[in-house]
């Protein structure tokens, strides 16, 4: 799989952005995709986690991924090539994704048989909390280098994610990254976030998201009534 296509997306000046989100998830549960809106500052590492993620689970499930840029087609190329169907997702300048934008990209894309779509949101850690794009959960990457006080910063962003992966653990010998700190500010400010530290580039640390990713997809079918027949292959691993 090395074809991929880019398109341009538009906000929809109308749009009603909770009922978007509200009617994409509707559409999401009864075609049993789970949609994960993946958000981090540009450089956190996410493309090599989505890399490294499709790699791992590529046997198990079928894996879309919409990646949202101002400009580019790099990412999706790299994700292609991973072995993903994906999409490039030209968003005009626009710094963040509504619901209306992030249907737009699934209608192009079509999720008919995927079970997991990742939406890699636009590289900010401000306005992309602020809009609920209709997936069915979201994931923030903070990397190593960024530190240890950016819940302090973007408390929203924080408080708005099901899960927070700490990547480049593998540079942490060379930062001041106090993880029991960083841990403890994200969780003050959303008791139920999960933390989650890894390599994306060693895959140290990486079991513990892929099985997260297994859990939500295989959670998400069985509330959508489709149970565990159109993912078969669960837990195979
Ligand atoms: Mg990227
Ligand atoms: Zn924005």
């Amino acid at each position: 799989m090395d074809k991929f296509r880019v398109i341009e997306i538009k906000e929809s000046v109308f749009a009603d952005n909770n009922a978007d989100a509200a009617e994409l998830r509707n559409t999401l549960k009864k075609q049993g995709t789970f949609l994960l809106n993946l958000m981090s500052s540009p450089g956190s590492g996410k493309t090599t986690l989505l890399k490294r993620t499709i790699g791992e689970l590529k046997g198990e499930m079928n894996i879309a991924v919409l990646e949202a840029d101002i400009d580019s087609d790099v990412d999706a190329r790299t994700v292609s090539e991973a072995g993903a169907k994906a999409i490039q997702l030209h968003t005009g300048g626009m710094c963040h994704l509504t619901a209306s934008m992030t249907r737009q990209g699934v209608e192009e894309i079509g999720l008919d048989g995927i079970d997991l779509a990742i939406l890699e949101n636009v590289g900010n850690l401000v306005c992309p909390a602020e809009f609920d794009t209709g997936a069915c959960k979201n994931a923030m990457i903070l990397s190593v280098p960024e530190g240890d006080d950016k819940p302090l910063k973007y408390p929203l962003m924080f408080s708005i994610c099901d899960v927070l992966v700490i990547n480049k653990i593998d540079v942490a010998p060379y930062f001041d990254f106090d993880f029991e700190a960083c841990k403890e500010r994200a969780k003050k400010l959303n008791p139920a976030i999960e933390i989650i530290t890894l390599s994306g580039k060693t895959g140290e640390g990486f079991g513990t998201w892929t099985e997260w990713l297994r859990k939500s997809v295989k959670e998400w079918k069985s509330a959508a009534g489709v149970g565990d027949n159109a993912f078969v292959r669960y837990g195979r691993k």
